[in-house]
């Protein structure tokens, strides 16, 4: 490295970790000294700033990354239009180089960065760091973006595109630039003044070793179950990596090479299986990238014309887990206590809140915006248009789950909703699901008062169902 060689700035965003990431390795090769830098940029989000929950996750994870990088971590608050330009000025850099994010908001800022950059003549490069496909190498033959999921990622992903590429290792060797004038992550008011996130730090370590402990613990104990177990709230048996990803405190890429190795000690259906989950992450991002509109709007125009109910009571029930169906109750607690809510339960309260209770899917999405941890505008835009019907390759209309049935058959011993609807403990397993058809009895004994210490359900399944099928009849023209 030559003496007085000027920096190069790597904008750490969505890639809080030093394994596998393609931006702080092309820095490492320049034989440079290396500026790294987060900018907490809610003002370019706007009403896309990071939730609540993000957010005390976000500050974990920054410490992390700055121990990692012995300290030298620069963060701004503000406007990154701004600082990035501006810092790469004062410090003389000749490069600044980041891992590309997809969401809107950062496509049209990151553009203005990058053309401001290349008119100060310092060089920009951006990179592939969250993705195995990225969205414009994924098209149908004609150029066109897939809509449906099974062609995108069996034809389009595993037969017409490259394996994704295998992850890099930790760069070595290179010269941590240390710039005063920014904060370090306890400065950027990321935590709560409120502590009401014991019950999230109970459950998580944000930050890359965790990250990849998790990995190691998922592969080692539960991948060779996870085919069928993955429907099963009661039991640890999901990966739980997504706020790891969504953070990008480990890669895609580490995470799809990682699981393959394992190819000799799992059953097919179960690698598979996994790998197909990575691919609805990929699918929900090429569909964002493609269709930036999908944020607030239907991806499917007809439901512009749903009749969806306003109703703040009937939301707040619905956010506060009081419906009085437990499985929707346990899934909202969930939500709550640990900033996290099971893959099929969010289908289930989902379903309950876009059609049971015929509330926009654009207030559950905002909701789940703030306060789970692993908030990620892409996946959580595709899983509630999903749900709604509303989306590309979205669950038909007609399908409404049964909080009933789907407690009954995904938590057969009741065991989820005891553990978030303590009041229902004491009950058998053959009323938990719905206490209201317990005898008086059974009910007394398991201290449970309908009503009382537990609310009675506040709509009835079957009529709201039919009132749902007729509603989205009447988009439909049928
Ligand atoms: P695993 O089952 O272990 O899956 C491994 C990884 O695959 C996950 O970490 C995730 O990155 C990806 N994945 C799994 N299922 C999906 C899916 N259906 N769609 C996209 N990616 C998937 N996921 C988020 O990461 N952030 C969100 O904001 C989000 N919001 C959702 C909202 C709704 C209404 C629905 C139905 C789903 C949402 N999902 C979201 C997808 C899914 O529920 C979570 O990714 C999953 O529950 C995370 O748990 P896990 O890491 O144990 O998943």
């Amino acid at each position: 490295m030559s003496e007085n060689a000027p920096p190069v700035i790597v904008w750490f965003r969505q890639d809080l970790r030093l394994l596998d990431n393609p931006a702080l390795d092309a820095a490492a090769n320049m034989q440079q000294p290396i500026l790294p830098v987060y900018v907490l940029d809610d003002e370019s989000a706007g009403d896309r700033r990071s939730g609540e929950a993000s957010r005390w996750w976000l500050h974990q994870s920054l410490e992390s990354l700055n121990a990692s990088l012995d300290g030298a971590l620069l963060c701004f608050k503000g406007n990154a239009q701004e600082i990035i330009p501006r810092l790469a000025k004062n410090t003389g850099a000749d490069a600044v180089f980041w891992n590309r994010r997809y969401e809107p908001w950062c496509i049209s800022r990151d553009k203005v960065i990058k053309s401001e950059l290349q008119q100060a003549k310092i060089s920009v490069r951006s990179f592939n760091g969250s993705l195995l496909f990225e969205p414009w190498n994924v098209t149908k033959a004609d150029g066109s973006p897939y809509k449906v999921f099974t062609p995108y990622f069996r034809k389009g992903c595993l037969q017409n595109s490259p394996e994704p590429r295998r992850p890099l290792p930790v760069p070595e060797g290179y010269e941590l630039y240390r710039e005063r004038g920014g904060e370090v992550p306890g400065d950027l008011d990321l935590m709560p003044s409120i502590n009401w996130y014991e019950g999230i730090a109970e459950r998580w370590t944000p930050g890359e070793e965790a990250a990849l402990q998790r990995l190691d613990s998922f592969l080692e104990t539960t991948l060779n179950e996870y085919a069928d177990g993955r429907d099963r709230p009661d039991l640890p048996l999901t990966s739980r990596l997504s706020p790891h990803l969504h953070f990008g405190e480990v890669s895609p890429n580490t995470v799809w090479h990682a699981a393959k190795k394992c190819a000799d000690s799992v059953t097919e259906e179960n690698l598979d299986r996994f790998l197909v989950e990575l691919g609805w992450r990929e699918f929900s991002y090429a569909l964002l990238y493609y269709f930036p509109s999908m944020v607030t709007e239907n991806l499917q125009k007809k439901f512009d014309r749903f009749p969806w109910r306003q109703d703040e009571a009937d939301l707040e029930r619905w956010q506060r887990g009081t419906t009085g169906y437990p499985m929707v109750d346990a899934g909202m607690r969930e939500l709550w206590q640990t900033g996290y809510m099971h893959n099929r339960v969010r289908m289930i309260t989902g379903s309950f809140l876009v059609k049971n209770l015929m509330l926009d899917w654009r207030a559950g999405e905002r909701w789940f915006w703030d306060t789970l941890v692993d908030a990620d505008q892409a996946n959580n835009i595709a899983g509630w248009q999903w749900v709604a019907g509303s989306g590309a390759d979205a669950a038909p209309y007609f399908r409404i789950f049964n909080p009933v049935s789907q407690g009954r058959k995904f938590d057969p011993d009741g065991e989820y909703v005891r553990r978030y609807v303590p009041e229902l403990a004491g009950l058998p397993k053959k009323y938990i699901h719905a206490p209201w058809e317990a005898p008086a009895n059974v009910l007394d004994d398991a201290g449970v008062s309908l009503g009382d210490n537990y609310p009675g359900p506040m709509v009835d399944i079957k009529p709201s169902r039919e009132r749902a099928l007729a509603a989205f009849k009447s988009i439909s023209g049928q």
